[in-house]
């Protein structure tokens, strides 16, 4: 099933290689910065179920299926565990490998894991203390690069409404 034109998935790709690319050069030359596989508190300590646009989610999607059987039956069952506890905040994100401390899906995360932690947002800052603390002990004050505002102004013209992974997998079934 694909609704999107390829020019949007286009424009997506895009911005999500110009986030990676920012993160990239905003972490080179620093061997300090925390932001690697293991370092996975921000995929533990998750608010409401990520609402995630429709296009993002079909990408997002493309890189469930990639996974071995066993493991889309595991994220299965914790989205359903979810489901049942009512995703009391914070939660873990489905997708995470919590052995390794890595994201099962990465190349094909949505912008809100490519973005956190540098973006900004109205009368709240989205930024992560572990990379606020590193700053600080470095003497570089806080480094912000995204308008977090703006950028989801961006997907939701550019992808459509937000889902929730409990709407999306309930959609898909086995
Ligand atoms: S945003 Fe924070 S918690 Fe997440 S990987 Fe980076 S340093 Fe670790
Ligand atoms: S999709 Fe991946 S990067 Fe995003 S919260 Fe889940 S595990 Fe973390």
């Amino acid at each position: 099933m694909n609704s999107w034109s390829e020019e949007q998935r286009r424009t997506l790709e895009e911005l999500y290689r110009r986030l990676d690319a920012r993160a990239v050069a905003t972490a080179e030359g620093r061997d300090w910065w925390p932001c690697r596989k293991g370092c996975d508190h921000c995929c533990r300590h998750l608010a409401d179920p990520l609402p995630i646009t429709a296009l993002e989610w079909e990408v997002l999607w493309e890189g469930f299926l990639r996974l071995p059987p066993e493991i889309q039956a595991e994220v299965r069952a914790h989205v359903e565990e979810l489901r049942r506890s009512g995703a009391r905040r914070p939660y873990t994100c489905p997708f995470l490998d919590r052995e390794v401390g890595a994201c099962r899906v990465y190349a094909h995360r949505p912008m809100a894991c490519r973005s956190y932690g540098f973006a900004v947002s109205r009368g709240q800052g989205l930024w992560c203390h572990f990379l606020i603390e590193k700053l600080q002990e470095h003497g570089e004050g806080e480094i912000v690069w995204s308008n977090q505002d703006a950028l989801e102004e961006t997907l939701a013209r550019l992808a459509g409404p937000p889902v929730t992974f409990f709407e999306w997998f309930a959609a898909h079934p086995e």
